[in-house]
């Protein structure tokens, strides 16, 4: 098969996974690339197509809570492993989410990931079937994690909150505070090359911060040295389409992250 006609082949493969209305090619495949075939077809850009960049967003805020020591005598620093995390967390009644929870929702995927992504919390699916990201939001963010080739069974998945907030409101301050020390516990343990945080709330639980979404993306910010990339959430994704062509670009760099 010709070079162009992978190219193509790839470019028509990446419209499906997210939605048929982007134009999307991977580093050296985009509207930036010099190189071209001897007698092959240019592949025309399609507009809003950012020319792909070699150098990394500027570096953002940093958030470095302390964490386990030797010592530690709380349990959940204590847990020595996802499984062991996800018992404390079906045991927890430390608010007032687990009085309305069907399952705790504590994620999922292997120790060794390479990349966590945080959500925000159980929607009705994923507190039926106690899985993360099972529902409309989560085909879409298997979809795009396809197309940064990495199958969403190599990745780790959770959210800020483990247990379905009521009505799919937002996690409350409480209920996030009494959460977080699962998510800093997980993340210690699944060591991953980077994080990928979808949407506001991920976003400023994880780094600590009140800042706007918006103002987040396009820089790396790190949580205890590991770099931090700020997208839209899923089921934004789903309301406003518009939203896919950024998330792409953040999705862009969290993968180069990993190759670090
Ligand atoms: N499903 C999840 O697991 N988390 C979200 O934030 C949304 C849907």
């Amino acid at each position: 098969m010709t070079d162009t006609r992978a190219l193509v082949i790839e470019y028509l493969k990446q419209q499906r996974l997210l939605g048929g209305d982007s134009v999307i090619l991977t580093e050296n495949q985009g509207a930036g690339s010099t190189e071209q075939a001897a007698g092959s077809v240019p592949v025309a850009p399609a507009p809003g197509v950012s020319a792909p960049s070699s150098v990394l967003p500027a570096p953002g805020l940093s958030f470095d809570p302390p964490s386990a020591d030797l010592f530690a005598t709380d349990p959940i620093q204590r847990a020595a492993s996802l499984e062991d995390v996800a018992l404390l967390i079906a045991a927890c009644r430390a608010c007032k989410l687990c009085e309305g929870r069907r399952n705790t929702v504590p994620g999922e995927g292997p120790a060794n990931a390479r990349l966590v992504v945080i959500g925000e919390g159980p929607g009705r699916t994923e507190d039926e079937t106690g899985r993360p990201f099972v529902g409309r939001a989560g085909e879409l963010l298997t979809k795009i994690l396809e197309a940064i080739k990495l199958p969403r069974e190599q990745v780790f998945i959770c959210n800020i909150v483990k247990c379905r907030p009521p009505e799919n409101r937002l996690p409350q301050y409480d209920e996030i505070a009494a959460c977080l020390p699962f998510l800093y516990r997980q993340i210690d343990l699944v060591k991953p090359k980077a994080i990928l945080a979808m949407g506001g709330t991920a976003a400023q639980s994880l780094l600590n911060t009140k800042q706007s979404l918006g103002s987040l993306r396009n820089q790396i910010h790190r949580f205890r040295g590991i770099p931090v990339v700020v997208t839209y959430h899923p089921a934004a994704l789903l309301r406003n389409p518009h939203w896919k062509r950024p998330t792409w670009d953040d999705v862009r760099i969290a993968a180069r992250l990993l190759d670090n």
